[in-house]
């Protein structure tokens, strides 16, 4: 694969991403998938997804769990909801996500992904330790498949996610960058944050958004592609300084507006691919 394929984010029957009808319509060579329900995870229904990949030139490079029951609604309802972290469906979802990284591994994948949740501070807590725990037992088993976990950033300053990785002490515990969420969660200036933790980053979402009144406290606006805080120049001259070469994935989670979304992603496309051509 060439330097900064471009990707776009997709979804079977679960998830906010594109479907690959769409995916294939924009031209791009490479998504990154949410798994679809638990129904859909059969060895059968992996063919006929590897088939279509085939059929619309598309390489798979991460597939991404997501699980019922979470919701982005504002900050608090992630906090109490949002992936590995919340202690009462914490077991559940941890096996789900092994169940995630067979079906990826059907399909050839080598990467799963996640956004595990608000990790607590405070490293010297039970809650800190329970998590890094859950995500050791979560790296083991996806090596055993010849995969890495690629944590999505967005909760955590980079400070929390260099302590966090630090403290998992897993040789395939990764970074999927995602400069739009460090603007929407407020937790941090994400160029700089992208410099602080660059060695781990192994994929990234190329995603927009606008600083909230009161960062941190409520959400900043996601928006098209350019139109944002992120700055794309800086952001992919910085990608470019990190030595990330792999796929630039566009994510646009506006399922409810199909057109919309395919135009604006087709807007992302056309703008990543200026940039690449000036800076590669
Ligand atoms: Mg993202």
């Amino acid at each position: 694969m060439s330097q900064w394929p471009i990707g776009v984010f997709a979804s079977v029957d679960a998830g906010l991403g594109v479907q690959l009808e769409v995916a294939r319509e924009l031209g791009v060579p490479t998504i990154q998938l949410h798994a679809p329900h638990a129904g859909s995870r059969t060895p059968e229904k992996a063919q006929a997804f590897l088939a279509k990949l085939k059929e619309y030139g598309l390489t798979l490079t991460v597939v991404f769990g997501g699980f019922e029951g979470e919701s982005y609604a504002d900050i608090p309802t992630v906090v109490r909801t949002v992936g590995l972290v919340p202690p009462e469906t914490r077991a559940a979802r941890l096996q789900e996500m092994k169940e995630i990284s067979d079906f990826a591994k059907l399909l050839g994948c080598k990467a799963v992904g996640l956004h595990i949740g608000f990790v607590p501070h405070d490293v010297t807590t039970a809650a800190f330790k329970d998590i890094v725990a859950v995500t050791q037992d979560l790296c083991d088993y996806v090596k055993k498949n010849g995969q890495a976990v690629h944590l999505e950033t967005g909760q955590e300053t980079a400070d929390g996610l260099l302590a966090f990785i630090g403290a998992v002490g897993r040789d395939n515990l990764f970074v999927n960058f995602d400069p739009a969420n460090m603007i929407l969660y407020g937790s941090g200036e994400p160029i700089a944050a992208l410099r602080q933790v660059g060695k781990y980053v192994r994929s990234v979402h190329c995603k927009d958004g606008t600083w909230a009144k009161r960062p941190g406290q409520e959400w900043g606006c996601e928006v098209p592609l350019g139109q944002g805080d992120v700055g794309m120049y800086n952001y992919l001259k910085t990608l470019k300084e990190i030595g990330y070469e792999g796929p630039l994935t566009i994510e646009r989670e506006i399922p409810q507006e199909p057109e919309r979304q395919k135009s604006e992603i087709g807007h992302a496309v056309r703008l990543l691919t200026e940039l690449r051509e000036k800076l590669l």
